[in-house]
């Protein structure tokens, strides 16, 4: 089992899409392991991103995300990481494949309305970062669980 951030951002709390988005990563199978609603400081925006500090976009970027609340989200499933990926779609949501979070409901490259982590060590951190606390991410076993995953 892996644990994935989820983050739905600013525009997706605005367009009040973020019912919709947590139904399909439920309807998939991820089980919510954790959920919070913030406006989120700079500083913490800023360390999430940290990978793209270097790059142009990264002020409008942080921007965004501070520019309104946030939906943060705790998945857990098999192969979550990418399982997320796959269901956000491509980065440019005028790119991204119909079908996907992006692709369906958004016309942006920045405002994007999810963000996944892209990686194992990315995931730790932006866990970390996001549910700090020891009580924050819940342990539990949803009863669909053999159902959606044909295990024991
Ligand atoms: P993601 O992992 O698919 O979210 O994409 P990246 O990690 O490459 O970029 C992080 C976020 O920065 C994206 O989701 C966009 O919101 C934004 N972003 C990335 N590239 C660009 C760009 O070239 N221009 C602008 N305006 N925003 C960008
Ligand atoms: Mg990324």
């Amino acid at each position: 089992m892996e644990r994935t951030l989820v983050l739905c951002k600013p525009d997706a709390v605005q367009r009040g899409l973020v019912g919709q988005i947590l139904t399909r990563f439920e309807q998939k199978g991820l089980k919510l392991v954790g959920m919070k609603l913030r406006q989120f400081p700079k500083e913490l925006l800023e360390q999430h991103y940290s990978d793209h500090k270097e790059r142009p976009f990264f002020p409008s970027l942080v921007g965004f995300m501070g520019s309104g609340p946030v939906v943060a989200m705790a998945l857990e499933g098999i192969d979550a990481i990418a399982v997320v990926r796959g269901l956000m779609g491509k980065t440019n949501a005028r790119e991204a494949a119909p079908g996907t979070i992006r692709g369906d409901l958004g016309m942006s490259f920045s405002n994007n309305l999810v963000h996944g982590s892209d990686s194992a060590e990315s995931a730790a951190k932006e866990l970390a970062l996001f549910f700090p606390g020891a009580d924050e991410l819940v342990d539990w076993t949803p009863c669909t669980l053999e159902w959606s995953y044909s295990v024991g």
